[in-house]
């Protein structure tokens, strides 16, 4: 059986993760997304709100399991008996900061294998920050995250406002 693990921060996720967990849902048996609990980022959603949103867009694919974690991501590999770190990759800036993440990890655990995705096409532009942003400037969000997640974000932004 041959797990994998999905780390990141996903503030909130879009579709471009989504794209990325469903496709590593078809080639790895188990696929656990670990949201990143990050005390020195100050995320838009706290962890609990990333974990639950993920819950709700992944429930449809049953060998997903949504996860948050602290640390280094070989060491929530290694507590979930994961072989695997899968990561996304959607263009070449993405692609020197996660050579080196992922070399970084195969010293820290040769055990444990980075594999990446890329994403669709589609969605190469893509990124939580992305999508914060044009929120922010009350911009149409139905292209970047499904309808619970961009009203979420809505929400949220409204809330800091007041
Ligand atoms: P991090 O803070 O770890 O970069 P993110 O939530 O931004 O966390 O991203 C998690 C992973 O998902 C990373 O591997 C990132 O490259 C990937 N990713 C983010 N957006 C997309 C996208 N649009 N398409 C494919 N992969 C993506």
């Amino acid at each position: 059986m041959v797990i994998a693990v999905y780390p990141g921060s996903f503030d909130p996720a879009t579709y471009g993760h989504l794209d990325v967990i469903q496709r590593a849902s078809v080639s790895f048996d188990k696929v656990i997304v670990g949201v990143l609990h990050n005390s020195s980022k100050s995320p838009l959603f706290s962890v609990e709100e990333r974990v639950n949103i993920l819950e709700k867009a992944t429930r449809h694919i049953p060998n997903v399991e949504i996860k948050s974690f602290e640390g280094l991501s070989v060491n929530f590999a290694r507590s979930n008996h994961a072989q695997v770190i899968i990561r996304g990759l959607r263009a070449v800036t993405d692609f020197e900061y996660e050579l080196q993440m992922a070399q970084t990890n195969r010293v820290l655990a040769p055990d444990v294998d980075t594999v990446f995705l890329t994403t669709s096409l589609e969605y190469a532009y893509l990124s939580s920050t992305i999508m914060k942003e044009v929120a922010h400037f009350g911009g149409d969000l139905s292209r970047f995250a499904p309808p619970e997640i961009t009203q979420a974000v809505q929400r949220k932004l409204q809330e800091a406002q007041k």
